[in-house]
Order: structure tokens, then C-alpha cells, then sequence
């Protein structure tokens, strides 16, 4: 171990590393899990010893692993495997294309300050009691789902609030998986958990724009400091504007998609092949499995595709806010950055669980970032600095940086926190939940009261890591530097 980097024993011929600065804490149980993970490699040499009609070798290339890395289930989260030949629905994490949007808006800080309980009841109003105007036609869902966002921009006149005629150069259709068909509107409903619409009428659903719960967001930050004056003027992150940060997934269209693939991989396991021992099955590029394979990434196209419309749907929720109570504001999207995802080249598939990409100048030849590199968004929590880092393309971590602080207490531990604590938390900042805390009649239900808190003390600040510290591990070891701190000013949780 160095200052900046363990390096993990390599067994199996898989170059790997976990990128931590020294006063980041290591999980041992996350370091045991990444050990196992190794093996992983054994099952491709074991499985394409009986697996006809092979391409090419199946093996991983490299495997990193971030600064904000905990153990998850098999695979941890901060994971990122760069693998030939094969694919691996478990190292893609069961919320497909779960992400980041960052957008940056003209208002500055002091307009939102003034505004907090106004704008407080009309994001409540917005996004949990049926305010929302973002309604798909049939027609928009299924541009949606088959081409992604920049299908749905260029499909039919979208008239949503808040919609402003950049946004469809502004989507960046890195994500875009192309040509996935399209489930019928029922089935879709049945996973995204509310009612279809007709075949002329939008749907009124209230599913598109849903947050998520628990850890996902929407959430008004404003630049508190920058570290990279150039780059910062370049993405228009000057001290005091306000920002949007959005973290949102595919909600169960993704959960759908991986449980799908792994019911066939266990099906079609080799009789007498040993089980891995840490239940990570792979997709060789065989034409035997092809069929199932398909209609895997068509199913992770399509929950793909959705997650990056619903955090553009979110971001625009709220900018209608921001327009209803502080004026309509201008918001460019800075950058929209899954994190759990595979990213496929020919036969290479790069793989990010919990992990973000932090390409460089190279990676990002040709396009808007190449001058600066990625941006690369790490939130801390509701109570906590976020940052805005630009990648380096660091082959270490292929081209990768964590996407977030990390979890440091485990749900069931943080839910237990004190009471007195949260109650300092909720003084000082402004969360926005579909309870009111503060409305008298809630306080008449003590259950109703109880199981909010809980789930509040989950994703207290206390409940994860120090952000400094592992922005410096990025930054001291070569993934990515910080380019501006954001504070919260208002956090939306689902
Ligand atoms: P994930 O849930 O995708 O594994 O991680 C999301 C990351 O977001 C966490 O590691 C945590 O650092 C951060 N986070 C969680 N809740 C909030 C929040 O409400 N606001 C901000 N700014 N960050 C959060
Ligand atoms: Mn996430
Ligand atoms: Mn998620």
C-alpha cells in the first residue's frame, strides 16, 4: 500500500487496485469481498473450457476499485471491471443506469434563501401531490424506452414545464442504447408501478419524475468554492449559483432486468460445473446464449433509456419550482453520469458498480469536455459539501472515480442514531419529504412520525463517510481533481 493505492494480490492474473487515500476507512469486509471477486476470473477460464462456439477468450482485464468502495452483494459497490468477451449483469448493479444530473442555473444563492418555505411547499406540492405536468403519450414512452432521451426530444412536441430549446443538443446520449424494443404499455406500468395510459390520452401516472426513495434525490445546491477557477468559468460554476443535482435510477425497470438475466444464467449453468463461490454468473459471447443475452440488453436498454429521462424529468420539476417561486431560471445541463452501468466496445465491456467515469482529455477527444476532461460529480450528503471534479482518464481505475462518500454506518445502525442529533440536522437544513414534519397534524401521529425519522436518520449526514478525505484520494491519486464545492441549500427526497 501507498499513500494513495492498495494493491490486491493477484492470483489470477487480474492487474487490481483500490484507489484510498490513507485517512479513507477500508471496509474489511468489502476488501474480502473484492479478494473473492478475483476468482471470478477462474469462472471464465472454467466455464469457456465447456462453452462452444467462443469468439474470443472471456477474462477480465483490469479491476479497480474507488475511494467510497463498501461491500455489496458479491460484487462491492465502487467497483469497476473492464472485461472481454464476456458480460456480467451483477457488476452493473440491480439499478440499472442509476446516476447522477448536474444542472447549473443563473439564480444565485441569496434568491433561494428567501424563498425556502414558499419554495418548500411548491416542491412538495410538485413532486409528491400530484403537481407534476410530465405526461408521456404512448408514443413518447415508447421513444423514450427504445431511443432514450435524445429520441424522446426529437419525437412529437413535448410541452413540458420547464423545457427549454437546448435541452435536446444539451442530452448527452452517451447512455443512448439504441434500438432496444419496446415492453407494452402494461407491462411497463406493472414495473414502474402505476397506472398506462390510453392509446390517445398522455398518461397521468404521476410514475414519470418519481424519485426513487431512500438514498435517491433532488437536491438545490450553490457553489461555495472554486478550486479550478478555469475550468469552473468553463462550466459556469461561479461562487453563489445555484445548481441542480438529481440522483435517481430506473426504479424497478432495472431490479427487472438483472433478475431476468440471472434466472437464466442459473438455468443454463454447465451440469457438474462448480457454483462460483461468490455467486457471480457471466454471459459468454456464445451463440448458444445469444438469445437470452438479447433479451437481457434489451431489457437493460430499455431501464437504461428510462433512468436517463427520468432524472431529465426530475431536473425539470425542479426548475418549474425554481421558475413558480424565484423567478424562471436558465439551466444548463452540465452533465448527466450513470453509475451503474457497462460501457461496450466490440467485445470490452467496461463495467461500473457505484462508480462513475472520470475520462480525460483523450477519452473525451472530439467532444465538449475535452478540453477540461469529465466531470466527475461526487455528492457527499443532505448535510454535507458535494464536489465537481474533472476526470483524468487515470488507467488505474480504467478511466474512473467514486460516486459518492460512501456509506460509512449501515442502514439498520444509522436508523438507530439519536434523536437529538437529527433534530440539529433538520434546524439547519431544509429537507423536503412527502410528510411535513412541522404540519400539527402530523405530529398526531406518533407512528407516522416515528418511521419518518427513521428513515431519515438512514441518510443522515452522519450516516456516511467524510467527503474530504476521499476527494483527495481521487485527487492525490492522479483520477480526478476538484473543481468546485456545492453546498445544500434544500434536499427533495422521495
Ligand atoms: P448510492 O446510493 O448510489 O450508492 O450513493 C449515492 C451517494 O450519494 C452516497 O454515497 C452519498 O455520499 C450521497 N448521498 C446520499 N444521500 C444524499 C443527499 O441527500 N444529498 C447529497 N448531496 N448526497 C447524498
Ligand atoms: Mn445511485
Ligand atoms: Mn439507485
Amino acid at each position: 500500500r501507498d499513500e494513495h493505492w492498495l494493491t490486491l494480490p493477484n492470483p489470477h492474473g487480474v492487474p487490481a487496485e483500490i484507489c484510498a487515500g490513507t485517512d479513507v476507512p477500508l471496509e474489511p469486509a468489502a476488501v474480502t469481498e473484492a479478494l473473492g471477486l478475483l476468482e471470478t476470473a477462474r469462472t471464465l477460464e472454467r466455464l469457456a473450457e465447456v462453452t462452444p462456439g467462443l469468439a474470443g477468450t472471456p477474462r477480465i482485464a483490469r479491476a479497480a476499485f474507488t475511494p467510497d468502495f463498501h461491500k455489496g452483494a458479491g460484487i462491492p459497490i465502487g467497483t469497476v471491471l473492464d472485461v472481454e468477451h464476456a458480460l456480467l449483469p451483477q457488476a452493473v448493479g440491480n439499478d440499472v443506469n442509476c446516476g447522477m444530473r448536474l444542472e447549473v442555473t443563473t439564480l444565485d444563492a441569496g434568491r433561494v434563501r428567501d424563498r425556502l418555505d414558499a419554495l418548500e411547499r411548491r416542491l412538495r406540492h410538485l413532486f409528491f401531490e400530484g403537481g407534476r405536468r410530465i405526461a408521456l403519450t404512448p408514443l413518447q414512452r415508447e421513444a423514450l424506452l427504445r431511443d432514450g432521451l435524445p429520441g424522446l426530444l426529437t419525437t412529437g412536441s413535448a410541452r413540458w414545464p420547464g423545457l427549454r430549446p437546448h435541452d435536446a443538443d444539451d442530452c448527452l446520449d452517451r447512455v443512448h442504447c439504441a434500438g432496444a424494443p419496446v415492453p407494452t404499455a402494461e407491462a411497463f406500468a406493472d414495473w414502474v408501478g402505476g397506472a398506462s395510459g390510453s392509446p390517445d390520452e398522455p398518461s397521468h401516472d404521476g410514475v414519470i419524475g418519481g424519485i426513487g426513495g431512500g438514498n435517491h434525490f433532488v437536491e438545490l445546491q450553490y457553489v461555495a468554492r472554486v478550486h479550478d477557477a478555469a475550468a469552473a468559468h468553463a462550466w459556469g460554476l461561479v461562487p453563489g449559483a445555484v445548481v441542480v443535482m438529481v440522483h435517481s435510477g430506473s426504479l424497478s425497470l432495472g431490479h427487472r432486468a438483472n433478475a431476468t438475466a440471472l434466472d437464466r444464467l442459473r438455468a443454463r449453468w454447465p451440469k457438474g460445473l462448480p457454483r462460483p463461490r461468490n455467486g457471480v454468473l457471466p454471459f459468454l459471447l456464445d451463440e448458444r446464449s445469444e438469445p437470452d443475452r438479447r433479451r437481457y440488453l434489451e431489457a437493460f436498454g430499455n431501464a437504461a433509456n428510462f433512468a436517463l429521462g427520468n432524472r431529465f424529468f426530475l431536473a425539470l420539476t425542479m426548475r418549474a419550482g425554481l421558475a413558480a417561486e424565484c423567478g424562471e431560471p436558465d439551466a444548463r445541463t452540465l452533465y448527466d453520469a450513470p453509475h451503474n452501468l457497462f460501457w461496450r466496445d466490440g467485445d470490452r465491456a467496461v463495467h461500473r458498480k457505484g462508480a462513475t467515469p472520470a475520462g480525460g482529455h483523450a477519452e473525451m477527444a472530439g467532444g465538449p469536455y475535452a478540453m477540461w476532461g469529465e466531470p466527475v460529480i461526487v455528492p457527499g450528503s443532505m448535510g454535507a459539501s458535494s464536489f465537481v471534479l474533472r476526470g483524468h482518464g487515470a488507467a488505474r481505475t480504467v478511466a474512473s472515480a467514486c460516486h459518492g462518500a460512501g456509506r460509512r454506518v449501515p442502514r439498520g445502525a444509522a436508523a438507530r442514531g439519536g434523536d437529538a442529533e437529527l433534530d440539529a440536522f433538520l434546524r439547519e437544513f431544509r429537507v423536503v419529504t412527502p410528510l411535513d414534519h412541522r404540519d400539527p397534524r402530523a405530529a398526531r401521529r406518533p407512528d407516522v412520525m416515528a418511521a419518518w425519522r427513521r428513515d431519515l436518520k438512514q441518510e443522515a449526514p452522519w450516516a456516511y463517510k467524510d467527503i474530504g478525505p476521499v476527494v483527495s484520494g481521487l485527487h492525490g491519486g492522479g483520477v480526478a481533481s476538484p473543481v468546485a464545492e456545492l453546498r445544500p441549500l434544500l434536499t427533495v427526497k422521495g
